[in-house]
């Protein structure tokens, strides 16, 4: 039996720790909250979600959906405690944030093998980390400052830094029903996401409103790199008039029951928890200013008297050059015994830094059991191809990305684009299964 440390009690820590408990060993967690907080993180409990309470699609049509299929074959506790913290979100998987944590938080407690510390690791030197077998840095985007140097001191310049927006939420007592109206894309009966409606002059105004507010500048030292898939909705404004109409607000599979017409533009409201109190603007992650955000965002039909229970605002996000720094097993090439996992490897996504937690913790577990570790799964799969993603060079700067088809090997066969998300699926698990039954089943 080994004792490992870990460093953080986020998504991929809590995972990691859980899976190196099963396989009997013992597992040291330090987690630095409630006596230290990142800029982002407000809750005491253990696997925080510090932004939107999605995790995204679900079935074999994409790559998420997959992702959460293995995971979940693979005994992992985050899936468990999705399904079982679940709210009502269209096709998508969204939980009730607290008890989501609350049900991690109490797993994790109640596991003899898991010892959570409160404390902050301060330097991977710390006296704290050389009583173990090995060491995992899951400490996240927001790695704690004096951590994050020590990492810097050990991997060198390889670190990068960019921002992540997190989209605000408002109550639904503030709500103007008699403009927003409830029902999901090409389903007005469902009850999973409300819709403010735009006429062409409100969501004209409103774009000009987005583009002329204050934004908050960001520090000297810091880099703006804004990913793709998490760009704030003033960025997308200042790609043209159009651009949010064809995004976020796009109006199509609407039609708005007091005009009896498809509105010009339409934004979405995503429930928060089980109980439809609160809700967030969905794609509606930004830059500006506090005040005006409220100033703005109340120009949106059904919003002109939001209380808003949290707004906006910008992060750091810390990940290493993984495939410069890290070996296969994720571990410091510079520093052997210690690994890293979650975000700060450069996966992005809560399930995509949970998935990383859960292999780090299946495959380490097997090897201190002396047991030939698994083979990482195939790319073809969704875990087999985000983990491709930590350790194939290209040519291109090394950039975080959340698992997408696009990591995997192309089909061989050409079909219509409509089949094609289908066949990925097919094939992923198929693979996976195969790859399963190769390395666990005998167990
Ligand atoms: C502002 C923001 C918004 C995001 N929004 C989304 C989103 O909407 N959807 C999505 O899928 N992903 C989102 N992400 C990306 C990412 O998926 C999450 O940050 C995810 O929580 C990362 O998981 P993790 O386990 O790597 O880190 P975390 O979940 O952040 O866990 C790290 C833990 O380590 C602790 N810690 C840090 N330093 C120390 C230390 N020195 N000693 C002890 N403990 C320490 C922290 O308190 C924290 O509990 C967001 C990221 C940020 C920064």
């Amino acid at each position: 039996m080994a004792k490992i440390i870990i460093v953080g009690g986020g998504l991929a820590g809590a995972e990691c720790a859980w899976q190196l408990a099963r396989t009997g060993h013992r597992v040291e967690l330090f987690e630095m909250k409630p006596e230290k907080r990142s800029e982002a993180h407000m809750e005491d409990g253990l696997a925080e979600l510090v932004c939107s309470n999605s995790f995204r699609a679900t079935g074999e049509s994409a790559a998420i959906g997959l992702l959460k299929e293995e995971m979940t074959e693979l005994g992992s506790l985050i899936m468990e405690a999705a399904y079982a913290t679940r709210v009502p979100a269209g096709g998508a998987l969204a939980v009730d944030r607290s008890l989501f944590s609350a049900y991690v938080t109490s797993a994790i407690n109640q596991n003899e093998n898991i010892e959570v510390v409160h404390k902050e690791i301060t330097t991977l030197d710390s006296e704290e980390l050389r009583k173990g077998d090995a060491v995992i840095i899951a400490a996240g985007p927001l790695a704690s400052p004096s951590l994050t140097t020590s990492l810097m001191d050990i991997v060198g310049d390889e670190r990068l830094y960019f921002y992540d927006a997190i989209a605000p939420i408002v109550s639904r007592d503030s709500i103007d029903f008699s403009k927003a109206f409830w029902g999901s894309r090409w389903k007005p009966e469902d009850h999973d996401y409300l819709n403010c409606p735009m006429s062409e002059e409100e969501y004209k105004a409103f774009v000009a409103a987005l583009l002329a507010g204050e934004k908050v500048k960001p520090r000297e030292f810091e880099k703006v790199i804004h990913f793709e898939a998490c760009l704030p909705v003033e960025a997308m404004a200042e790609r043209g008039e159009m651009t949010l109409a064809f995004g976020p607000l796009k109006p199509v599979g609407f039609i708005d029951p007091e005009t009896g017409e498809r509105p010009f533009a339409i934004v979405q409201l995503r429930t928060e928890n089980k109980d439809k109190t609160a809700f967030n603007l969905v794609g509606f992650q930004t830059k500006l200013t506090y005040p005006d955000q409220k100033k703005v965002f109340r120009m949106i039909p059904g919003l002109e008297k939001a209380e808003f229970l949290r707004l906006g605002s910008i992060h750091r996000n810390t990940y290493v050059n993984a495939p410069d720094v890290l070996d296969s097993a994720m571990q410091l090439k510079a520093r052997s015994g210690i690994y890293l996992t979650g975000q700060i490897t450069g996966v992005e996504g809560y399930l995509e830094s949970a998935a990383s937690g859960l292999w780090l913790g299946i495959s380490l577990g097997k090897q201190f059991n002396g047991k030939p570790t698994p083979k990482t799964p195939p790319l073809e799969t969704a875990l087999g191809a985000l983990l491709s993603h930590l350790r194939i060079k290209t040519d291109k700067s090394f950039q975080p990305s959340n698992v997408n088809f696009g990591l995997m090997p192309g089909l061989q066969k050409k079909m219509k684009k409509k089949y094609r998300k289908e066949a990925y699926g097919i094939r992923a698990r198929a693979s996976f299964s195969q790859w399963f039954s190769e390395n666990f089943v005998s167990e």
